[in-house]
């Protein structure tokens, strides 16, 4: 019997467990490759999964984890043999197909991208779903025609894991970055990992206006409900936004004022069913264009046991930066 240590959430009648547990291989579900898994991290989507918060998991019981690093131990896909080094975000892992946070893995081969080649799986797993998320925004904005020439971006959420990856990235291609955040005291941080300017949130989160004073050429905002109401009001003629996230609210106090009056352009990002060709080329721009002294300066790293502990905090937005999950 071939076993290793998983966290599995299980039902019961009154809510959801947690327990870090012994889990036998011949228990993983179907899948044409088996990973060895090194490395996982903890995102928001970890966190609503791991408290109940939000009804992420829809099968039980469920290793939870959406994404990790490792190493193929084997595999029947053409693309992937043993030794081969892989990083897997989302496709549905940790919600319903069992996860990331065990020692191995057995998944869809076509679910996998190659690690880069100069990246560690702890390097990988620094950036995780939040830094890939954070690049496929800033890919939309490029895409959008926003330039560090058309004038600055705003970033919300600025100092969670979303947040700080945007920042850094934004900074080091050239955009001056006004990083929003609730937690003052992360001003030096937020400034460190190349922000020219840092507002405080209260500043996006009163009653939103149709239009206001513009303000930037475009956001990546990771918040949602009423400060993403805000950043559409104050972008500028022909700007866009990419909206990836909800830590403030799944509404969108808004009018069209911003999309008809001045052709701003409201842009959706989705990291876990994203095509394979744009993951590729999200991670090969992650291998290039961030700098990774400055994600590992925001890195903490825990254990498997230290995980539900991480998952409450990161749903009490009290995470600053990333933090990887040493799975062996
Ligand atoms: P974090 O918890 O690390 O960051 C979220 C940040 O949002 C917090 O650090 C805080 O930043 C800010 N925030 C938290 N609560 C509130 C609030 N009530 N009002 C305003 N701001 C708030 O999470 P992640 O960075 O991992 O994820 C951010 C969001 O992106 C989540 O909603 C997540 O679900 C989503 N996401 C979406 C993905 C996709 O595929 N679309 C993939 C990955 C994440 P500060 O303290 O600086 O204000």
């Amino acid at each position: 019997m071939a076993t290793f240590k998983a966290i599995v959430i299980d039902k019961a009648a009154d809510g959801q467990s947690v327990r870090l547990t012994d889990f036998d291989e011949k228990d993983l579900m179907d899948g044409d490759v088996t990973v060895a898994v090194e490395y996982s991290t903890v995102n928001y989507k970890d966190g609503l999964a791991l408290t109940g918060k939000a009804p992420v998991v829809r099968r039980f019981p469920m290793i939870a984890g959406v994404d990790f690093a490792g190493t193929v131990e084997s595999s029947s896909h053409p693309a992937w043999k043993a030794g081969d080094k892989v990083v897997l975000n989302g496709w549905g892992l940790g919600e319903t197909h069992l996860g990331a946070y065990a020692g191995k893995a057995r998944v869809k081969g076509d679910w996998l991208v190659r690690l880069p080649a100069s990246m560690s799986a702890r390097e990988a797993m620094a950036i995780g779903t939040a830094g890939y998320t954070a690049m496929l925004a800033v890919m939309a904005l490029e895409r959008s025609g926003i330039t560090p020439a058309r004038g600055p971006v705003i970033v919300t959420g600025a100092a969670g894991g979303v947040g700080s990856v945007a920042v850094a990235l934004l900074a080091k291609l050239g955009y001056a970055v006004t990083a929003s955040t609730g937690r003052p005291a992360e001003a030096a941080y937020l400034k460190g990992l190349g922000a020219a300017e840092v507002v405080e949130r209260k500043e996006l989160s009163g009653q939103p206006r149709p239009l206001a004073k513009e303000r930037w050429a475009g956001g990546i905002d990771a918040v949602g409900s009423t400060t993403l109401a805000n950043v559409l009001s104050m972008t500028r003629y022909g700007g866009a936004v990419a909206a990836c996230g909800l830590a403030g609210g799944m509404d969108l106090p808004a009018t069209v004022a911003p999309f008809i009056l001045r052709a701003v352009s409201l842009i959706g990002i989705d990291s876990v069913m994203c095509p394979l060709p744009l993951r590729q080329e999200a991670w090969g721009r992650l291998e290039s264009d961030l700098d990774r002294a400055k994600i590992a300066a925001m890195t903490s790293e825990i254990e498997l046991a230290d995980v539900v502990d991480a998952a409450r905090r990161i749903v009490q937005g009290q995470v600053r930066g990333r933090i990887v999950v040493k799975i062996r």
